[in-house]
């Protein structure tokens, strides 16, 4: 889900040094930089506590560093001390959604939409969110050890135990390879196609997403069990992708190796690269491919398939992974890739595709 910081600090400060960290702050979070925000902000808050401002510049940049918990913290606090600081609530909201708490994202976005009654992307965002409350009330549900899966009518309960023995083949699979065992049980929820893209705003192409919640669009994928494994298998690794790092992930990393692991075979990926005739470059692919045509996309998972396979292949699935959890833990992308994969990340560039 994309997380929109819009960033219009007002500046109504007295005290000098107050003023210019609160600046320091809105500065950094317009550049992206959750750490050196979070860090202002604690300094500016600890001068003036009861600044409703700080406390929301506070809890975007926890949102920023995917602090989600913390980042709720501070927008309730904003909206104690100021219950009309509508750009909270707003983001409080998103927070919530992307936490899981469907119910109170949408109490929190119907005291938005009634405060703020011309904001057009929050009523629409609001009524997204009923559907999706809606329809998931009308849902079954399969509980197994490692997932629940949420289905539509009687007609998909067939579909939905088939769904969870092929989650349960990803997890031990998956699991094994990277060393990775996620504990709470994960969520998955079966959509119609139509359903798929209002809830989930995925492009056409999209065939599953994963935002906490493993989503797919059932669309005859059933019919073939190699088709349902590949989709499940891939939004299953994002998953644990984000148990390791729940930020600071190249998105060629988090594709590449969600794809290299729907099977074992990355065959396709070479073909698509040849016929192509070139690869994409990786540094071209760090973040959302959401904006790319079906085609694009294509060789851009293809590529990073094939990057990841040569990762795994070099240095292991338990190297990946801590490369993935040193990313999570803030760690500079070239420092962690050298220390885990025994290589700079220029000479692996420099080395063949795959
Ligand atoms: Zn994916």
């Amino acid at each position: 889900m994309a997380f929109l910081l819009l960033v219009a600090p007002v500046h109504a400060q007295i005290d000098p040094r107050g003023a210019l960290l609160e600046r320091t702050g809105w500065d950094a979070i317009a550049a992206g930089q959750g750490a050196a925000a979070a860090n202002a902000f604690r300094e500016a808050l600890a001068a003036d506590p009861k600044n409703a401002r700080l406390h929301l510049g506070a809890g975007m940049a926890a949102a920023l560093e995917r602090r989600d918990a913390d980042a709720k913290e501070s927008f309730e606090r904003a909206l104690e001390l100021d219950p009309k600081l509508t750009r909270a609530r707003a983001l409080l909201g998103q927070v919530l959604y992307r936490m899981g708490d469907l119910s109170e994202a949408i109490r929190t976005y119907e005291t938005l939409t009634a405060d703020t009654p011309d904001d057009r992307d929050a009523r629409d965002t609001l009524e997204r969110w009923r559907r999706e409350a809606e329809l998931h009330d009308r849902m079954n549900r399969a509980i197994g050890s490692h997932f629940t899966v949420s289905f539509e009518g009687p007609a998909e309960a067939s579909l939905a135990a088939q769904a969870l023995e092929s989650l349960d083949r990803a997890y031990w699979r998956v699991g094994q390879l990277l060393g990775v065992y996620p504990s709470d049980p994960i969520p998955v929820v079966l959509y119609t196609a139509e359903q798929f893209r209002d809830i989930t705003r995925s492009p056409s192409w999209a065939a599953g997403a994963f935002d906490g919640t493993i989503r797919v669009p059932m669309r005859g994928a059933l019919d073939k069990s190699a088709e349902l494994d590949r989709v499940l298998a891939h939004e299953f690794t994002h998953a644990l992708v984000r148990t390791l790092a729940t930020r600071n992930v190249p998105t060629w990393l988090n594709e590449g190796l969600a794809t290299a692991l729907e099977s074992g075979d990355v065959e396709w990926a070479q073909t698509q690269v040849s016929k192509a005739g070139h690869a994409v470059p990786l540094r071209a692919l760090q973040s959302g491919f959401g904006r790319f045509t079906g085609e694009q996309a294509e060789l851009a998972y293809a590529t990073s398939a094939l990057a990841v396979r040569r990762m795994l292949d070099e240095a292991g699935g338990f190297a990946v992974a801590n490369l993935l959890r040193d990313l999570g833990d803030g760690g500079d992308f070239n420092a962690a890739f050298l220390h885990r994969m025994q290589r700079s990340f220029e000479e692996f560039l420099a080395g063949p595709l795959y």
